[in-house]
Order: structure tokens, then C-alpha cells, then sequence
């Protein structure tokens, strides 16, 4: 079969040409499949996507209609998927359902001691042979208290970590997480964890329940001195409720590696480019403010698991196997 894979990164095609070298032809694009690049795909059975693609109802009736019967998501998340028109058009869809948990704990912790310790400003200066320490001072994080919302695996890794420092830790999941109580970590509600926590990280899925769920009153919750952390996905936080909270000079540092609008922007070179959008340009004025493009999954070991995956998963679906991965079950081939 040959594979047509959209939103390719420049270090990850030799990986993905590699894994797929005796199991399928594979053609990498560097663009991000939209509504406008998605006639590209008119003929290949199989596409390959990656976390900001368009997938939504008129991008998969688009592909249904060039032929496209499977979906091969280079990703965890999914929620770029409309996966009920997906199952109306009978395409299959399959994820990466786990890869290197640590990838993202061990980013998650990066932006945490970067905005604590103030190591993009310290960098800048001593560039500028400015050896001053004024505006640097960081705090110890042994003794204080980590607040981790979504305790699954990522989560579970970062409060290994948070552990590691010696953090006191509280959770918030839906269902506990029995290596994180075996740590130390005491799941309390939602409001107590906001409120009490020093430094918060988010590593649950976005979904309808937890779209916004760091919004107004979420944001008041914390203490103003707090660390925030979302390596997860950017709809969990209210972009705007933060710039306000940030604007009256709260929180020692925020950590973003995603934000709710980055569709369009993340992945991409727009340094030439008059920036559109108000509040992430807002955003990256704070000093106290960290934002990344959604790179805390990219480490080799990281995608090279998502790139041995994606592989088994469109061998799978030629060999008209059910797997694990499989987000819509559609017909095998040949009877969809
Ligand atoms: P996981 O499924 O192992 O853990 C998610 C946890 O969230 C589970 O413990 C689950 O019980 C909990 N949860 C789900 N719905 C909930 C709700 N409504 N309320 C409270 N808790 C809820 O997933 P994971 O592998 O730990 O990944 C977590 C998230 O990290 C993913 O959903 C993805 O969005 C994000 N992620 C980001 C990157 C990146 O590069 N920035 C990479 C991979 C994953």
C-alpha cells in the first residue's frame, strides 16, 4: 500500500521511511492536512496525520470521497478527530494509545524548573554579559506541594519526579491511580488541590468534561505565588481568563506547550508573518510566561514508539486485524 503522511517533521521522516522500509511504500508531506491539502490524499487508501490536522466533518468527507479508508493518527490524542462522521463513513481511525510517558512528565518538569528558576532570562543576560541576579530568584520545591490533575500515564510519571524533589503531592482524577497513592500522593477534590497546590501540572485528555477547565474560577483557586503547567492540550485552559490573571502580576511562571488556538501556528515557521493572533502575542510578553510548540512528546525514543506504531497499526488494518489502537472499528478492507 502506499501510505500518504501529512505534517511530517524534518527529524521524524527518516524515522517514519525507516520503519515503514518492507511493510509499506510511505510519502512524506511536510504540510498539515486542512480542507485545502486534503484532495492531496485523492487516491491513497491510507493517510498518516499528526496531532494538527483538521479532521473534521468536511476534511473526512473529503477524504472518504478520494478513496481514503483508514486514518493512521501519529498521536495520543485524538480530539482533531470527528470520529462519528469517521464511523458514518465507515473509515477506520487508529491512534498510538501509549508511548513514552516520560517523554512529556520529564518536558512537563522542564518548563516547571524553567519558569521557577527563571533560565530563559538568566540565559538572555549572560549572553548580554549581564551577570546580575536581580529578577531571578527561584524557589526550593522540596517540602512544597505538587498538584497533578490526571493521574494516568504521564501523570503517573510526573509524580515520580515531583516525588523525587521531595514535593508533598495531590491528585485529582476520576479513578485513583494506585502507584501514585503508593508515592505519597492524597486525591482531593478539585478546589482543595487549586488551592493548595504550589505547583499544578495537567495531563488529562480534553473532552467535553475538561474543556476550560482552568478557567476564571479555576485560575482565582490558586495561589498567586503557584507554578501552572499544561503539557496536555490547549483547550483544558482558558487562554484569556489566564492573560487577565496574569496581567494583574499572578503566578510565579506558566508553562504552556500547548494552547487551545495552536492549529495552524504550532509546527510551523511564521517568523516572516505579522502574528493574528492577539492573546498568544499577549501571552508571550509575560516574563513570567513559558510557551513551546507542542514538543514535549518530541524525543527519539518518543516518536520513534508512535513511528513503529503507525506502522503495526496500518498493517493491522491491511491484515484486517482489530487492535487496541483502532479509534473507529470500521469494516475490514475490501467490505468497506
Ligand atoms: P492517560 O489516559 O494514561 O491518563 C489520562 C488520565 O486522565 C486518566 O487517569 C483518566 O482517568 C483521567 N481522566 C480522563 N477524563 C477525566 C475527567 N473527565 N476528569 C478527571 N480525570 C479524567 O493519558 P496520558 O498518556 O497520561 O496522556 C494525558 C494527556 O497528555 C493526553 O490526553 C494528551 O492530551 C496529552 N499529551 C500531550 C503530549 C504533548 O506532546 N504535549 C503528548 C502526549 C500526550
Amino acid at each position: 500500500m502506499e501510505i500518504l503522511a501529512f505534517g511530517v517533521q524534518a527529524d521524524e521522516r527518516p524515522l517514519l521511511e525507516r520503519a515503514f522500509a518492507g511493510h509499506h511504500d510511505i510519502h512524506c508531506l511536510d504540510v498539515f492536512l486542512t480542507e485545502d491539502t486534503a484532495p492531496i490524499a485523492a487516491g491513497h487508501e491510507a493517510i498518516s496525520t499528526s496531532v494538527n490536522a483538521i479532521l473534521d466533518a468536511r476534511v473526512l468527507r473529503l477524504l472518504a470521497a478520494g478513496g481514503t479508508s483508514m486514518i493512521a493518527q501519529r498521536s495520543t490524542g485524538f480530539n482533531n478527530i470527528d470520529l462519528d462522521v469517521a464511523e458514518e463513513l465507515g473509515l477506520t481511525v487508529a491512534r498510538v494509545s501509549s508511548y513514552s510517558p516520560y517523554s512529556v512528565a520529564e518536558f512537563a518538569w522542564t518548563l516547571a524548573m524553567a519558569v521557577n528558576r527563571r533560565i530563559v532570562r538568566a540565559s538572555g543576560r549572560t549572553r548580554e554579559f549581564d551577570f546580575r541576579l536581580d529578577g531571578l530568584m527561584g524557589r526550593d520545591l522540596r517540602g512544597r506541594t505538587a498538584g497533578v490533575l490526571g493521574t494516568g500515564k504521564i501523570g503517573e510519571a510526573f509524580t515520580r519526579i515531583a516525588h523525587g524533589f521531595g514535593m508533598h503531592l495531590l491528585g485529582w482524577d476520576i479513578a485513583e491511580n494506585p502507584a501514585c497513592v503508593e508515592l505519597g500522593m492524597r486525591y482531593v477534590d478539585k478546589d482543595e488541590l487549586l488551592a493548595a497546590s504550589d505547583l499544578i501540572s495537567l495531563h488529562l485528555p480534553l473532552l467535553p468534561a475538561t474543556q476550560h477547565l482552568i478557567g476564571r474560577d479555576a485560575l482565582r483557586a490558586m495561589k498567586d505565588d503557584a507554578i501552572l503547567v499544561n503539557s496536555s492540550r490547549g483547550g483544558l485552559v482558558d487562554t484569556d481568563a489566564l492573560v487577565t490573571e496574569l496581567r494583574k502580576g499572578r503566578f510565579t511562571g506558566v508553562g504552556l506547550d500547548v494552547y487551545e488556538a495552536e492549529a495552524g501556528l504550532f509546527f510551523l515557521d511564521k517568523s516572516l508573518e505579522p502574528l493574528q493572533d492577539d492573546t498568544l502575542a499577549r501571552l508571550v510578553t509575560f516574563p513570567n510566561v513559558l510557551v513551546t510548540s507542542h514538543q514535549a512528546y518530541y524525543t527519539e525514543d518518543a516518536v520513534g514508539q508512535i513511528v513503529d506504531a503507525t506502522v503495526r497499526n496500518v498493517d493491522d488494518y491491511a491484515a484486517g486485524r482489530h487492535s487496541e489502537n483502532v479509534l473507529v472499528p470500521a469494516a475490514p478492507p475490501g467490505t468497506a
